[in-house]
């Protein structure tokens, strides 16, 4: 039996995805490309763009007349809105969020499809290697036991409204089934681990926090044994996933360690391991950036050099009205810091423009700000208002044009700031992690540690998710070329 899923949204969603996978697969689903060929067809969703909601009802109605001619189970999961659930639960057979994920394999048995494995084995999904807590993870202080199913209703109809269900009394405890399923990563050198589900900062513009819900750390505990088993398989770049990574624990404040230390004991391993390896994380949020995360990045090799500060806007008036909870000011402190710390670090940002009310003089401070703090790299957004979000609200007074103007404005502002670092490159080597062929015929692709996109003549494939060493001799506005010096793996027996 086949499945195929449709993952929209952001870094999150796909992380939310590799897990889901695994447990179809725990079941017997076979993964196709071709999703006419599949008997589960699922969607994790975004609900926070409209566009993205859009494809989910235009797939859903194509999967819909589909059933007229063959036997199909559908599902919808990630990011949904509760207006959204309500409708969904009309038009797709399943509706589950993450934290009921475990339960998905009772779900689709009660849809009456039989899997080779329940044939073989007589639903014992929760018993198979990859569906439990983390390898090596015994007991450990401060996780609470596994939720019973006995012990809580069952979801059979997928309606019932969350708050009704015990479970969400104690979230850490109901977000612990997730986590303690072993994702199916879709690379063999770069991964995702999720350190944190949901968001307490209600940026007005943001529907995340009636999507995912407050925050709620994961143990460190089981995020440092899927880091150490990941870089003992031979991953060399992960990235540690959360809506505010650098509020990391303050919801388990005393019974949990915090970002730094998290960073901290990440780094430890690094110098033990003695493997080569960049630990990335994003995003953190500015109010919660302290000295303590970039002392720690600058201390240990394995902390890549390379940090996602969002802006969002260099007005301090439209900070106010995103609720951003942090002025221009405070940003610039601790682009200060790092530049001081870490001078080789790239620093990447978060751009919306023509957010309500945003006048030409407030725009002009965006401007000024990508200028002051020079970026490397900034994703620049015109805003819309996001369907659930506070601010869809209110009147959207910047003219489309307008904002489309000062995208492309913004757009050219970063392509000087970048091609002045990527200018700065040209002559120097750098280490870089081969991530796969170009785009053009004989050029492989890869990134440096502060991410910069790098190209090299070659059509050795089997460089693909190995270090090696470049020399740079030509740059563009965001990327740069060079040539191939010598493989040099810290670790002789990969
Ligand atoms: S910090 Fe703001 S933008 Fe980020 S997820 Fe939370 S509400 Fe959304």
């Amino acid at each position: 039996m086949n499945y195929y899923i449709l993952t929209l949204g952001c870094q999150m969603n796909k992380s939310d995805s590799e897990r889901v996978r695994t447990v179809l697969e725990k079941m017997g689903f076979t993964w196709t490309d071709k999703e006419e060929e599949a008997d589960l067809l699922g969607i994790i969703a975004c609900s926070v763009r409209q566009k993205a909601i859009d494809k989910v009802y235009s797939r859903i109605s194509i999967w819909n007349r589909r059933k007229n001619k063959k036997n199909l189970l559908t599902f919808v999961s990630g990011c949904i809105l509760p207006a959204d659930k309500i409708k969904f639960l009309k038009l797709f057979d399943l509706v589950f969020t993450m934290d009921e994920l475990p339960d998905v394999p009772d779900m689709i048995r009660q849809n009456g499809i039989v899997t080779p494995y329940s044939l073989e084995t007589g639903h014992q999904d929760k018993a198979l290697p990859g569906y439990g807590k983390p390898e090596g993870i015994k007991d450990f202080p401060g996780l609470l036991p596994e939720p019973q199913q006995a012990d809580y209703p069952k979801k059979h109809s997928f309606s019932v409204i969350q708050e009704e269900d015990p479970r969400k009394k104690d979230n850490r405890d109901i977000m612990d089934g997730f986590w303690h399923i072993s994702p199916h990563y879709s690379s063999s050198f770069e991964a995702f681990i999720p350190i944190q589900n949901g968001c307490d900062k209600f940026c007005t513009f943001c529907a995340v926090p009636y999507t995912r819900g407050r925050e709620v750390s994961r143990p460190s505990e089981e995020i440092l044994l899927e880091l150490e088993s990941l870089v003992n398989r031979g991953y060399k770049s992960i990235t540690l996933l959360g809506q505010n990574v650098n509020s990391y624990g303050l919801d388990r404040k005393g019974s949990e360690i915090s970002f730094p230390n998290l960073l901290d004991k990440i780094g430890q391993f690094g110098e033990k391991s003695e493997k080569e390896f960049w630990v990335y994380f994003t995003s953190p949020h500015p109010r919660d950036m302290t000295t303590d995360v970039i002392d720690t990045i600058a201390r240990y090799a394995c902390l890549a050099k390379q940090i996602h500060l969002p802006l969002q806007s260099g007005d301090d008036k439209v900070l106010k009205r995103m609720n951003r909870k942090h002025d221009l000011e405070k940003y610039r402190d601790i682009v200060r810091y790092i530049r001081k710390k870490i001078p080789e670090a790239t620093l990447f940002t978060d751009i919306i423009v023509g957010f309500n009310g945003e006048t030409k003089e407030q725009f002009m401070n965006s401007r000024k700000a990508l200028q002051e703090f020079m970026y490397n790299m900034a994703y620049i957004a015109i805003y819309s208002p996001r369907p659930g979000a506070v601010s869809s609200k209110w009147q959207d007074t910047v003219p489309h044009a307008i904002k489309k103007e000062r995208l492309h404005v913004l757009t050219s502002d970063l392509e000087k700031t970048s091609r002045h670092h990527t200018n700065e490159m040209v002559g120097k080597t750098y280490r870089i992690l081969v991530t796969g062929r170009g785009r053009k015929n004989k050029y492989m692709t890869g990134l440096t540690e502060g991410r910069i996109n790098v190209r090299f003549l070659s059509n050795d494939f089997s460089l693909t998710g190995k270090f090696t060493n470049l020399k740079i001799t030509a740059a563009t506005d965001f990327s740069v070329e060079g040539e191939l010096l010598n493989i040099f793996e810290t670790n002789p027996q990969e």
